[in-house]
């Protein structure tokens, strides 16, 4: 399927493939995923490996598997707006089970035909495994250009040390994607390298618990001596950060999207309680302090979905990289900021239900609050965006 719309079409101007594939991802998220919520909460975000299976199954079968991932590799060649459809509808799930639908990270697309059926292929037919990406370290985090994870030459490969901290699905991923410098004399040449986590060296020295519950952890791993053969590159020697760029592009429109999904559910959840519930013999939602944090809500939500779909659109154009990533950043940082104000809100429209662990809202206002640290915090979007100001002008970078 491929998008046939200009980057300015309106909004509802969806083509009826784009319509029928949103539709297929929606049915997918209330049928298969929705009622699994409720035990993933009291499970620690843990299910049972046949319900895993069982998302992975119904996933393939409604062909949301690999969204983005090209269709000779197992993926389904989506364009953003059609990834954004469907993201919109997984982000509207808690614990996040949406996680086991079968996927991996856009830098595989970068891999050599055998890295691509060696890790890739495998996760897209469903068979099991996972990525993940390993970039942050205990004295890097905002600033990634400060990672001390070095790769050294040796006979016929090239050896890791180091240490990745919070890395999502670092416990259960076959493959980690691993920023490291490559030492080329004085120089330090950025670049990723593919590392099986049962490698001689690499180990999990922690396993902490976090606000949200989650499919996967995020541990901290750490590299000594680690050796890997030459193959283990991805991407080229020093490519590293330019397919961060792009990597950082699709994850913060990606949490956007997400983030537009939740605050629909959630809008959906406390609107309806709020036209039930009954107190000093009138609805809740008569009262203007219900109601109108429910308008400010639905309106945060209309202009994060325009500007998210604007750069799901630019994307889809080839629209100049620069601006886009400066988009992806406001979009992050609009969304995000926006969800959890709309998680907090709903929790108190809920009043003390809304503090319960079965309460949708409970359960989002922890989960979204992540969402203004990871893939770059608030603060570094802001960062971007001012950037962008600067050195793009100020018409290119707001229209
Ligand atoms: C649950 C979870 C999962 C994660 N998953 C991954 C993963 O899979 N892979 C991975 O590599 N990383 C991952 N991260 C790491 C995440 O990307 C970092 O936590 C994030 O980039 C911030 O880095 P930091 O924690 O070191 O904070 P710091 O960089 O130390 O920042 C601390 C504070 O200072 C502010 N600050 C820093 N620099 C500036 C500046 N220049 N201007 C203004 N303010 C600034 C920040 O905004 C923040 O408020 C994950 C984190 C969490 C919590």
């Amino acid at each position: 399927m491929t998008a046939s719309l200009s980057p300015t079409a309106p909004i509802d101007e969806f083509t009826p493939e784009q319509l029928e594939l949103q539709q297929r991802a929606r049915t997918f998220v209330e049928e298969v995923l929705m009622p699994l919520e409720q035990d993933a909460e009291r499970l620690g975000g843990r299910l049972p490996q046949e319900d895993i299976e069982r998302v992975r199954r119904e996933a393939i079968a409604a062909r949301l598997q690999g969204g983005r991932h090209a269709p000779e590799h197992g993926g389904q060649g989506w364009s953003m707006v059609e990834w954004f459809l469907v993201n919109e509808q997984l982000g509207r799930v808690t614990n996040g089970i949406h996680w086991h639908v079968p996927n991996a990270y856009n830098v595989l697309t970068q891999g050599t035909p055998e890295q691509v059926d060696r890790y890739l292929r495998p996760i897209l037919r469903g068979e099991g495994g996972d990525t993940a990406y390993a970039v942050t370290e205990g004295e890097a985090g905002s600033d990634p250009s400060g990672i001390s994870t070095t790769a050294r030459r040796s006979e016929g490969g090239w050896v890791l040390d180091g240490e990745k901290w919070f890395v999502t699905s670092g416990d259960v991923a076959n493959v980690l994607i691993v920023m490291a410098n490559v030492v080329d004399g004085a120089d330090r040449l950025p670049t990723l390298f593919l590392v099986e986590p049962d490698a001689a060296g690499v180990s999990i020295v922690d396993d902490p618990a976090y606000t949200h519950n989650y499919p996967h952890g995020h541990p901290t791993i750490q590299f000594s001596g680690v050796e890997v053969a030459d193959d283990a590159v991805i991407g080229g020697v020093g490519n590293g950060d330019a397919l961060q760029r792009a990597w950082f592009t699709e994850e913060r429109l990606g949490i956007a999207t997400h983030g537009l999904g939740a605050m629909w559910r959630l809008l959906e959840e406390a609107t309806a309680w709020a036209l039930t519930r009954q107190q000093g013999g009138t609805r809740i939602m008569d009262y203007q302090g219900v109601s109108f944090p429910l308008a400010d809500s639905a309106t945060e939500a209309t202009v994060g979905r325009l500007l998210a779909l604007q750069v799901a659109r630019m994307v889809d154009s080839e629209a100049d990289l620069k601006i886009v990533h400066a988009k992806a950043s406001m979009a992050k940082l609009f969304v995000s900021e926006a969800a959890w104000r709309c998680a907090d809100r709903a929790v108190q429209i809920f009043g003390g239900r809304g503090y319960l662990r079965s309460n949708v809202a409970e359960r989002f206002l922890r989960e979204l609050r992540v969402d203004r640290i990871w893939e770059g915090t608030s603060e570094i979007q802001r960062l971007i965006v001012a950037r962008a100001l600067e050195r793009r002008g100020v018409e290119a970078t707001i229209h």
